[in-house]
């Protein structure tokens, strides 16, 4: 069966839910192998196993950590060159991209990204679907040039697992990187601290604000807390600088697909929508009626955010401390 070589998006070998997907995906389309970039004591191949890889080739170079993208595209390239895979999959997360843009120059392939789904047609070709212009179309491709490449959208595919009896291989691959890779180099790096929720791209409930809370997340982020959610923001509120860039979802910011998504003070335009309309329920709070939200929301309470979120924060602690 032929081998699809899927890059696994890690932090210090705890695996994230896309390379979950990636590997289910890849499933599609032959045999995972999963592609490494750490150290081989951080890697537990139990995790790549249960979604179906079969291998797992081990980067451990000081320069996939310490340096930019060009090491692993260089690398990525050296594996293509060797192994012929089918296809490749990489997350797409913006260094993904990066690694993916640059291994489609290299190996003269072609590249889709930000794909929601892939298959492969009757005629043997990896097609892909993708949502453009804010979800408003999809479109369809198909990569006819070299080593197929594709990024993958986070949650845009259900995960399912694979036999965790079929055993992984392992196997440490050492790449020479040039100098010229190694050229820009990470010099500091700064932790982002622990703020006590849950990932965004990851949660399973998401409370979101927009303009509508005035720059005020007091109510927001209280209401999250009251459920273990992670918390989002619209654009409008990013750019206000009310709230952090990495926890915009949209078009240009996070797609999320948790069980419950909770629009308060956001309009519903379709940048935002496109990033979170594959919630399985979706609760809009906004004081305009004709907001568009309504449209797609399952529940909404037409009023001001701010009582009603504390509101409902409050019968949530109160219902909890009652046992019920
Ligand atoms: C190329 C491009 C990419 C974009 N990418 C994104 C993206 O990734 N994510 C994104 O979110 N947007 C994105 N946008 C911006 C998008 O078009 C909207 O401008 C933005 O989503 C609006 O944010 P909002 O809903 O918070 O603000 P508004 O549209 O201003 O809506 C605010 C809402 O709050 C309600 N409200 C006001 N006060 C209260 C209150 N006290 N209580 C309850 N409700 C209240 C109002 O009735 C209104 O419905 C993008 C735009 C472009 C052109």
């Amino acid at each position: 069966m032929s081998e699809i070589l899927v890059v696994v998006d890690h932090a210090d070998g705890a695996v994230r839910t896309t390379t979950a997907e990636l590997l289910t995906c890849a499933r599609r389309l032959g045999e995972p192998s999963a592609v490494f970039f750490g150290a081989a004591a951080d890697l537990t191949p139990g995790q790549l196993a249960e979604y179906g890889a079969r291998k797992a080739y081990v980067l451990e170079d000081a320069a996939y950590r310490d340096c930019l993208v060009a090491p692993k595209a260089e690398a990525l390239a050296q594996l293509v060159a060797d192994r012929r895979p089918a296809a490749v999959l990489i997350p797409s997360t913006p260094e993904g991209k990066e690694v993916a843009a640059r291994l489609a120059i290299k190996t003269d392939s072609g590249l889709v990204t930000d794909a929601s789904d892939v298959v492969r047609g009757d005629d043997g070709a990896v097609h892909t679907t993708q949502s453009v212009f804010g979800g408003a179309f999809t479109t369809t491709a198909s990569i006819t040039k070299g080593t197929p490449i594709v990024t993958l959208k986070p949650n845009s595919l259900t995960t399912e697992g694979a036999d965790p009896a079929v055993p992984i291989e392992a196997e440490t691959v050492r790449v020479a990187v040039s100098d010229t890779a190694r050229a820009a180099r990470i010099i500091r790096r700064e932790p982002r601290g622990d703020i006590g929720r849950p990932d965004l791209a990851d949660a399973s409930i998401v409370v979101s604000g927009g303009r509508g809370t005035g720059g005020d997340f007091d109510a927001v982020e209280a209401f999250a807390d009251c459920l273990g959610a992670a918390v989002g923001a619209s654009r409008a509120a990013v750019d206000a600088g009310w709230y952090p860039h990495a926890f915009q979802v949209g078009q240009t910011g996070v797609t999320v697909s948790p069980q419950l998504y909770v629009a308060s003070g956001i309009s519903g335009a379709i940048q935002h929508i496109a990033g979170m309309r594959s919630s399985k329920i979706v609760v809009a709070v906004n004081k305009d009626a004709e907001a568009p939200i309504f449209g797609l929301a399952d529940f909404g309470v037409i009023g001001d955010l701010r009582p009603v979120l504390v509101q409902a924060t409050t019968e949530i602690d109160n219902r909890r401390a009652a046992g019920a």
